[in-house]
Formats: structure tokens, sequence, C-alpha cells
């Protein structure tokens, strides 16, 4: 969606007739967002690029929501466009409220630690911190291991706490969850350590690898709610 709005520009008072793509969802309520527009400011705005500090002209646009009845400012950076010439495209929305992630309930009740410091680290991500969002990953790995293993083997639970997690790694039985742990914990370090020994990997596939976990837990929570049914 492509809306055209007349802009105020801040030094002059002028009004600038532009088009901007409003941000698709509310930033705060995350419901898809219709565009709504109280007021709308041309003034500059300082961005980082390559490493380098610059400054560009962008519109400061004042959204309403009606969904959650929040207002919120959203950024836009001009952008060249094949049909109208340029158009504003959105860079941030503020002030934000980060998104809940849908993890199933039952891994949310067997640890809900890694559920907590997935998010965190998905926050982290999410604001661009990407060389410490996998320390965050790596410490969630640690918490779904710890807790899996303890709420099989719960005699064993004070053990289980202060081990090494690669210890707690080999008492995995299932293979695809032990292979999968394994592999994040390598990756893991190499987002903790001074030295990477696993190049071509980054915390996206740790992520990917403990969303594979949480799958095959939930596959063995479901095969052991089919044994309990007795036969007739
Ligand atoms: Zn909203």
């Amino acid at each position: 969606m492509i809306k055209r709005i007349t802009a105020e520009n801040y030094e002059s008072g002028g009004k600038i007739p532009l088009h901007f793509r409003p941000v698709k969802k509310c930033p705060m309520c995350h419901s898809t967002f219709n565009g709504e527009t109280m007021s709308s400011v041309i003034a500059p705005y300082e961005f980082v690029e390559y490493g380098e500090t610059k400054r560009d002209w962008a519109l400061y646009v004042l959204h309403y929501c009606q969904v959650c009845g929040l207002g919120f400012c959203g950024i836009y950076s001009q952008e060249p466009d094949r049909s109208l010439g340029r158009v504003y495209k959105p860079v941030v929305a503020i002030p934000e409220r980060s998104e809940p992630l849908e993890f199933d309930p039952q891994i949310a009740r067997l640890s809900p630690a890694f559920v907590k410091i997935y998010e965190e680290a998905h926050a982290a991500e999410k604001h661009d911190l990407t060389l410490i969002c996998g320390m965050g990953y790596r410490k969630a790995l640690e918490f779904l291991v710890k807790d899996y293993l303890i709420e099989k083997h719960p005699q064993e639970s004070d053990t289980i706490a202060k081990e090494p997690l690669s210890q707690s790694i080999r008492r995995i039985d299932n293979l695809q969850i032990k292979t999968l742990a394994e592999r994040s914990a390598w990756l893991g370090n190499d987002e903790t350590h001074y030295t990477k020994k696993h190049d071509g990997y980054s915390y996206e596939d740790i992520k990917a690898f403990l969303e594979a976990m949480t799958a095959f837990i939930l596959y063995e929570k479901t095969v052991e709610k089919a044994f309990l049914i007795p036969r007739k």
C-alpha cells in the first residue's frame, strides 16, 4: 500500500506532497496497520551506513493505530521508485513492544526459562545486536536441554543442573535431539569465544536447530501420550 500525503518541511514550513509506504504492522500491538496518519514532517535523520554516520532528510509520521488506540512514530527514508520517482519507505517505528514468540504451551511448561531467554536473545537480534544474540541462544539451549532431561530423570535433577552442558547432552537418548543439541552447543561456543571453529554457520543456524529440537520434543510428548492408551 502506497499513500499520498502532504508533509511539512520543519525548516521552511513549506508543504511537500509525497508518497510513502506505511509500516505494515503496529509496533505496539502488532496488528495489521491501515496507515492512519495524524501529522507528518520532513526533518533531518542520522543513520549508519557501512560503519559511517550519515545524514539525510527523512519523513517523520505520527500514526494512530485503531486496534490498540495508541499513537506511534514511523520514520521513513526516501528511495528511488520506478513509477513514482521517489517513495518513502519505513526505517523504524517507535515506541515498540516486543512481539511475544509463539512457543507451544507444552514447551513453555517444560522450560519457562528457555522461552524467556530465547525471547531476550530474539529481542537483541531484532535490535541489530547480532554479535551478542548468539550467546543468548546458546544460553537458551542449555536451559532447554537441562529442563528436558530433568523432566525425564527427576531423581538426578541436581547432577543434571550442575554438570557441564556437554555431559548433559550425552545423556539424551533421542538421536535427533542429541545431534541438534550437540551441534547447537558447538555453534554456540563460536558465538561466545574469541576464535571461531565452524565457519559458514551463525546464530541463525542455532535458532533453526533450537526450533527443530522443540519440534522433536513435542513429537516425543505426543508419542508418550499415545503409549498411555491401554489396549482393550
Ligand atoms: Zn496497535
